[in-house]
């Protein structure tokens, strides 16, 4: 039974009302990514008494990240949390209606399709395109409405997605933006400001997503904070589009390849092991590292520092490692301590 009294401002509203609470208390919403966007919608949906959330991020807190991180703190980067975990234990604290699921993993990877087809909605809080476009495609094949959004320097856009009814992801940009023509948070920047502004329209259609208002937005809706611009585009569904029209998934189709991703901007790569279902034993690997670097470790990753890197390993035997943004350097790095 939902506390309504927690929800009276939210009850009081007309279009929501008691039922609707209600509804939203059924509700089961993905974040993908728990960055800036991530954290601010992530505390919206949960304030606002989404029954369900789950919440994927693949990365750790960095002191860079609390200007705008807004559910991050100090003491989490002392304790090395990873970014899902981290939220996690702030938004129980704020709602234990409700239930958090916190998934440290990289999206890219194996249980995409059944993370989407659980869910009642997506919401892209990631920073990078391939991604996004691998949302578009499993939602698609699914038909399960996803919110795309994104941020940088003073300005951002956010538009609803829903399979069969509004232009997918690919009729409005067809192909993917080639890495490094895109400006990123770590080349240009990124004011608090746009993603409070952003993550609080993009929160709000979730609500009449799921409340299946006919006041959902059809346009996408751009904004800049700096130069007082804002703008609403009505874009068309393409008939040929690759995606909804010719029902091809090639991003979800090329998945199983690569194992190592640049992180654009952060002198660091991301390297995966092939192979699936590992769990690997932090206080082992540990034992194993003492000897060579500085090692310390928590229950959900291991630090090691190593010549001028530094590993962060999870236990799905993922390794984000900084100092270097070339692949290949890291993945013989990750070869060289810990195996593939
Ligand atoms: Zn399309």
């Amino acid at each position: 039974m939902v506390a309504i009294d927690r929800y009276s401002r939210q009850t009081l509203f007309g279009p929501i009302g008691k039922e609707g609470q209600e509804r939203l208390h059924a509700s089961r919403v993905t974040i993908i990514g728990c960055g800036a966007l991530g954290t601010v919608l992530a505390n919206n949906l949960c304030r606002a008494g989404i029954g369900h959330l789950v919440i994927a991020d693949r990365d750790y807190i960095e002191l860079n990240n609390l200007q705008r991180q807004i559910l991050f703190d100090e003491d989490d980067i002392t304790r090395r949390l990873p970014k899902a975990i981290a939220a996690a234990e702030k938004l129980r604290r704020i709602n234990s209606d409700t239930i958090i699921e916190p998934l440290v993993e990289d999206i890219n990877a194996d249980g995409i399709e059944s993370l989407v087809q659980d869910t009642d909605l997506v919401l892209d809080a990631t920073d990078n395109f391939e991604t996004r476009y691998l949302l578009n495609d499993v939602c698609v094949k699914y038909a399960r409405p996803w919110i795309y959004s994104g941020v940088i320097a003073s300005y951002g856009v956010t538009m609803n997605i829903v399979p069969g009814d509004t232009p997918c992801l690919r009729c409005v940009f067809p192909e993917i933006p080639l890495p490094g023509t895109t400006p990123t948070c770590d080349t240009a920047g990124v004011l608090n400001g746009i993603v409070g502004a952003i993550s609080g329209v993009a929160s709000t259609e979730a609500l009449k997503i799921l409340l299946k208002s006919e006041k959902m937005s059809r346009a996408m809706f751009w904004m800049d904070v700096w130069e007082n611009t804002c703008e609403r585009i009505e874009l068309p569904r393409q008939a040929d589009c690759f995606t909804c029209g010719q029902h091809s998934y090639e991003f979800l189709d090329a998945l199983s390849g690569t194992n190592s991703t640049n992180l654009c901007g952060r002198d660091a790569v991301q390297v995966r092991n092939g192979r699936r279902g590992i769990v690997l034993n932090l206080a082992e690997l540990a034992e194993r590292l003492r000897p060579v670097g500085e090692v310390s470790y928590n229950d959900f990753l291991l630090r090691f520092n190593v010549d001028t890197y530094e590993l962060t390993v999870f236990p799905d035997a993922r390794a984000i490692i900084k100092g270097t943004d070339d692949e290949q350097v890291a993945r013989s790095v990750y070869a060289r301590y810990i195996g593939m």
